[in-house]
């Protein structure tokens, strides 16, 4: 029982709401399968013209349709 079971999220997560690429803070963010997470426009910018589509960050594979957008994509201007 060490009893020491903090979560140490707070300070890491300053890094996680910036992204590696742009280092700015997230806009329309989306995570990839391996759990990273870049700017629509990055990650978009970033594998343009790319035939893989890995994460830049641990360079593993993910295939664009599982982007998982974090961003409230479903605002489809109606009306
Ligand atoms: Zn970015
Ligand atoms: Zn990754």
């Amino acid at each position: 029982m060490q009893g020491s079971v903090s979560h140490r999220i707070k300070s890491d997560w300053s890094l996680e709401t910036t992204c590696p690429i742009c280092l700015e803070y997230f806009m329309d963010p989306v995570v990839l399968d391996c759990d990273h997470n870049f700017c629509r426009a990055c990650i978009t910018q970033c594998w343009e013209g790319s035939q893989t589509l890995s994460c830049p960050q641990c360079r593993q594979t993910c295939p664009e349709k599982n982007l998982r957008w974090e961003g409230k994509l479903r605002q489809k201007a109606g009306t």
